[in-house]
């Protein structure tokens, strides 16, 4: 942490809490709601109405192995994810998503999630790329728990409804800037700015849980939402605590050419199919047995190599067609309104009659704030590279547990989402004490938030916030691509420092306190810019690849010296990097009735 000399002097208002969630997207709420249930005091904190969090956007479902539409088995769902992951996932985490996703999805139907069903009135299912049966020797299976293509919508507004109902306390439009930890590395709270009238708020706690999302934003073209800055990996990173593989960052194959909307998965898993200048269904030359359900690292890179080899569509041969036009009409009124209304709105397209113009679009983070599979933020050292922060946790897509390793398999967020915002609260049930006096806020940890907030408030250099933003993005889009090579990542890393640089030279011009959206960008911007940094800087070191990190100089994967994770520690323009051991062990043996750990042996990825 920096020293600070001034103490900026603003009007406090402070609170008192077991715990504090930061976020109210599925993540967030789905642990505020764990929270509230055992009876620890919890607040919600969220810079956005909890239904406007980026999680209302999911569209395609949520995956478990209920075995609704055939044959299914939380064994084969492990499979798929470790292998999804390209064998980087931690495999207790990773057991622990499978095994438990049945019961987390009851639980959200049982809460009142209004599910999709089937003629039997069970829960509807499709199928999603890359999840099979038999341990991908046998068909696509469908495993994806869907409410239409409005699944994240449904979600959100029955988890916000039931965490009311069990007197979470909700702080709507208030802005986290920064943690407050102590001098022995506990977290104790955190400081937020209140939107709509400018007071600033010290919420002391026992546990903070950051459920604060990706950062997608820190690219060109993104599905997500403009609010994805990775504040939480920002406030993280202030405090010296390392941000885990973070360069490994996924393309979806089908955001809408030019928008950057997304068009879910689930079209293709409802027979909507990929392509080229020739009209051929290229997937099927790349992808023989699973074609265009292959997983999204491999789907998004043949787009790529299609467009590169002068096979892309329209005028610029710099796209990809994606059809659902041969499907019935009923059934795309049925599975797939939402994507259909995007497709019209955003591509002028009628999906009953012409494809969509398509182009892989940053989507997903796999990265984010290590944490073991309760949730607890890690700060590995080298003799314990499972160390928690105590008093820290951290979920959803703002995490990285580590279930999607390498390349996360469509589905598998939402489900990530609600199991370890459950597993976070069935946790600190156990760790916190209500009837514990709330840590005291050491008063150095207060000035360098509040420090830092009025230092921005009134940085007056010569670079407006859009325009650094502007830079940063582009950077990011043109060199930590799809494809990367050591030329480019270098390139990257040098423009990513002078870019990060400017920080010291931003510009905010409104001074106010009130409803100020410079301000506000301004505080997301020094939260993307850590995120990007260690974005960079990891790839550039990965030689290797794996997942979605495709390295044209090291086209194949390198257990051996690569199988483990990054950590990145950034400051400023400097980044260390250090690296932990991936999990190889289960929590349950093969015995008790876990997965033969033969099953999951590293081999080649193919689909
Ligand atoms: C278009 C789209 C479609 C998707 N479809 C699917 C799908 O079908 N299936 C699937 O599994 N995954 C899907 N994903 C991925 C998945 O939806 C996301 O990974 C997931 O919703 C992230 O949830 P979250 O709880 O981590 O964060 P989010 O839903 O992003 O919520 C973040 C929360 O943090 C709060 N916050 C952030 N910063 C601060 C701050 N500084 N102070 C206070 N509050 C803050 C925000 O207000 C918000 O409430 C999709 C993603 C996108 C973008």
């Amino acid at each position: 942490m920096k020293d600070m000399a001034s103490t900026a002097s603003y009007d406090i208002t402070e609170h008192d809490y077991d715990v504090v969630v930061v976020g109210a997207g599925g993540s967030g709420l789905r642990a505020t709601l764990g929270m509230a249930e055992q009876g620890l005091k919890t607040a919600c904190v969220t810079k956005v109405f909890p239904t406007r969090s980026h999680t209302v956007a999911a569209q395609g479902g949520i995956a478990a192995s209920l075995g609704n539409m055939g044959p299914d088995h939380w064994h084969w769902h492990m499979y798929d994810t470790v292998k999804g992951s390209d064998w980087l996932g931690d495999t207790d985490a990773m057991e622990y998503l499978a095994r438990e996703a049945p019961k987390a999805v009851y639980e959200l139907e049982h809460y009142g999630v209004p599910f999709s069903r089937t003629e039997e009135g069970k829960i509807y299912q499709r199928p999603f790329g890359g999840h099979t049966t038999e341990f991908g020797e046998g068909p696509p299976v469908q495993r994806t728990c869907a409410a239409a293509d409005r699944t994240g919508h449904a979600i959100l507004h029955t988890l916000y409804g039931q965490s009311l109902k069990n007197n979470a306390e909700f702080y709507i439009e208030y802005f986290a800037t920064d943690l407050l930890m102590t001098e022995d590395g506990r977290c104790v709270g955190v400081v937020a700015w209140k939107l709509d009238d400018g007071t600033l708020h010290v919420f002391r706690s026992k546990m903070v849980v950051l459920a604060t999302g990706g950062y997608g934003r820190a690219y060109f073209s993104a599905t997500s939402a403009h609010t994805c800055t990775g504040d939480g990996g920002g406030m993280v990173a202030r405090q010296g605590l390392p941000l885990q593989d973070m360069e490994f960052v996924q393309f979806h194959p089908t955001g809408i050419y030019g928008a950057g909307c997304l068009i879910t998965e689930g079209a293709r898993g409802e027979g909507g199919y990929l392509t080229n200048s020739e009209g051929e269904r290229f997937m099927e030359r790349y992808a023989p047995t699973y074609k265009d359900l292959a997983s999204r690292d491999v789907v998004s890179r043949c787009m790529t190599m299609e467009i590169r080899e002068g096979r892309g569509v329209g005028e610029g041969k710099d796209h990809i067609h994606l059809h659902l036009n041969h499907l019935p009409p009923e059934t795309l009124a049925l599975r797939l309104p939402g994507i259909s209304e995007s497709a019209r709105i955003f591509a002028g397209v009628d999906v009953t009659k012409e494809p969509i113009p398509v182009l892989p679009t940053v989507h997903y983070n796999m990265g984010g704030i290590p944490t073991n599979y309760w949730g607890e933020v890690l700060n590995p050292t080298k003799k314990d590279p499972d160390a928690i922060v105590p008093g820290l946790m951290a979920v959803g897509e703002a995490g990285c547990a580590s279930v999607h390793g390498a390349n996360r398999l469509g589905s598998n967020s939402l489900i990530d989402l609600v199991v370890f915002g459950r597993a976070a609260g069935i946790r600190a049930a156990e760790v916190v004490d209500p009837s514990e006096a709330t840590p005291d806020v050491p008063r150095a940890s207060l000035d360098y938030a509040l420090s830092r907030f009025d230092d921005i408030r009134h940085a007056n250099g010569n670079t407006p916030t859009a325009e650094l933003r502007l830079e940063m993005q582009k950077t990011m889009q043109a060199d930590a691509a799809v494809f990367r090579t050591d030329k480019t990542l270098a390139e990257g890393v040098e423009k990513m420092k002078g870019v990060a640089a400017k920080l010291d030279d931003l510009h905010v011009t409104d001074k106010s306190l009130i409803w100020n959206s410079d301000l506000m960008e301004t505080l997301e911007l020094t939260n993307l810019m850590p995120n990007a940094m260690a974005t960079i800087v990891s790839a550039e070191a990965r030689k290797e690849s794996r997942g979605a990190h495709a390295h044209e100089d090291y086209p194949d994967r390198d257990d051996d010296n690569w199988r483990k994770h990054t950590l990145a520690v950034v400051d400023g323009e400097k980044v260390e990097l250090d690296y932990r051991p991936v999990h190889l062990n289960p929590l349950i043996g093969h015995n008790e009735g876990g997965i033969d750990l033969d099953k999951i042996k590293p081999k080649a990825r193919v689909y």
